[in-house]
């Protein structure tokens, strides 16, 4: 089968992989029919994952046609169509059994922190993901979920990850009513949260980001206000002034490491240009939030970024929250918020590209050329 294939840093390419077998009597096997590719899987082709290994395929956001299924499957059958979240979850492990689907112990051989994602280096567990004609899928009675019949495919394929991942960041938030919530990041993730921020009552959204055509898009999709930080004076004193010098309510960080690194300006007004990996979203975030807010972070960072502001995170009495999504948990709801038109995932799907033309499609999504939102990697059928 043709599959995206993992070369070094900045480079990939399509290339043929063995078709995936049933090596455990709860896989089942995936005709891949649409692959998004994900700001995470950005953090892989930037080479910031440890152990990401050449040869390996990416994609954790796929939906497509069960092709076959272990003899201990019982929760899907061949031909349907499925959802497939990224977190690889046993179900039955403690943190399953409180719905941490995104901290399962059991998937993740490694035991790191997180439990395993598909397609995203050994560190998370070494599975192979679907940016691939076909994808295994282990635990298939937890993870999979049958496409509603009246669900654009288009949709669904936003709900193994981004969707719910808005939403639980706006979730982790706390947001009360009328409250000001400040979003870092206009990518997929930021535009999501900014939408989902209103679900949960905000009276304000605000979106920081530095790519144009991103925080035009966002104005539009989330009806929200969205500042460039490069033409702000200070993003953080922006903020202080635009809430009579309180902070925001809370604020989402949905930037995580940035390989490019970014120019970052204290309250002081001195600039410091910061190394690749570091943390400067969530620098912001923490000093722009109000004294007992909530900082919510779903921006992917390395175990080891620092110039995190801890000292003002405790004297200022912070709570800090942070996670991988936990999709199952969140699928019925978002599925209603769907069906009823409250959210619009397709809505920031804006390429869509052939599987073989997957070198091209991680360089438009990386450099943020072409208008690029949220690219969908189509497989031949
Ligand atoms: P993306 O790369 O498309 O978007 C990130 C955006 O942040 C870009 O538009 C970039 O210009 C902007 N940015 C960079 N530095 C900034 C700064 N200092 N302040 C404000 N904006 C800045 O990625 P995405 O798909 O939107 O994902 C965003 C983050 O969420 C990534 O770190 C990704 O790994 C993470 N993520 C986490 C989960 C989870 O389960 N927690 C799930 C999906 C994605
Ligand atoms: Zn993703």
């Amino acid at each position: 089968m043709l599959a995206m294939n993992y070369r070094g840093p900045y480079r990939v390419r399509v290339a043929h992989k063995p078709h995936p077998e049933i090596l455990h009597p709860q896989d089942a096997i995936v005709r891949v029919t649409r692959s998004c590719i994900c700001g995470s899987d950005l953090h892989l082709y930037h080479g910031l994952v440890p152990d990401t290994r050449v040869g390996s395929t990416f994609g954790h956001e796929f939906v497509g046609i069960v092709e076959e299924i272990g003899p201990d499957v019982t929760k899907i059958k061949v031909g349907d169509q499925v959802l497939v979240p990224f977190n690889i979850a046993c179900g039955e492990c403690v943190f399953c059994k409180q719905e941490m689907y995104g901290n399962c112990h059991e998937s993740n051989a490694q035991a790191t922190a997180v439990g395993a994602i598909y397609g995203y280096s050994h560190t998370a567990g070494g599975y192979d993901g679907g940016q691939a004609e076909y994808a295994r899928v282990p635990y298939a009675n937890v993870g999979p979920t049958v496409i509603p019949a009246d669900m654009d495919p288009d949709d669904a394929v936003l709900l193994t990850d981004v969707v719910p991942t808005g939403y639980q960041a706006a979730e982790m938030a706390g947001i009360q009513t009328g409250d000001t919530v400040v979003v870092f990041g206009a990518g997929p993730v930021g535009i999501m949260a900014a939408k989902c921020a209103w679900l949960f009552g905000a009276g304000r959204v605000i979106v920081i980001d530095h790519v144009e055509y991103r925080l035009e898009f966002v104005r539009n999709y989330a009806q929200c206000e969205a500042y460039n930080f490069e033409s702000l004076e200070d993003p953080v004193l922006f903020i202080k002034k635009t809430t009579a010098w309180l902070g925001a309510d809370v604020c989402i960080d949905a930037v995580g490491a940035d390989a490019a690194g970014s120019a970052m300006q204290t309250l002081t007004g001195r600039k410091l240009l910061l190394q690749a990996g570091s943390a400067t979203a969530l620098h912001w975030a923490i000093n722009a939030v109000k004294k007992g807010g909530i900082v919510s972070v779903v921006g992917v960072y390395g175990p080891t970024d620092n110039l995190v502001p801890i000292g003002n995170m405790m004297n200022k009495g912070l709570t800090m929250r942070g996670n991988q999504t936990s999709v199952k948990r969140l699928l019925p709801r978002l599925i209603e918020h769907v069906q009823a038109g409250r959210l619009d995932p397709k809505g920031i799907i804006t390429h869509r590209v052939p599987l073989e033309e997957v070198a091209d499609a991680y360089h438009i999504f990386s450099a943020k050329l072409d208008n690029c939102i949220k690219t969908v990697l189509i497989p031949s059928p």
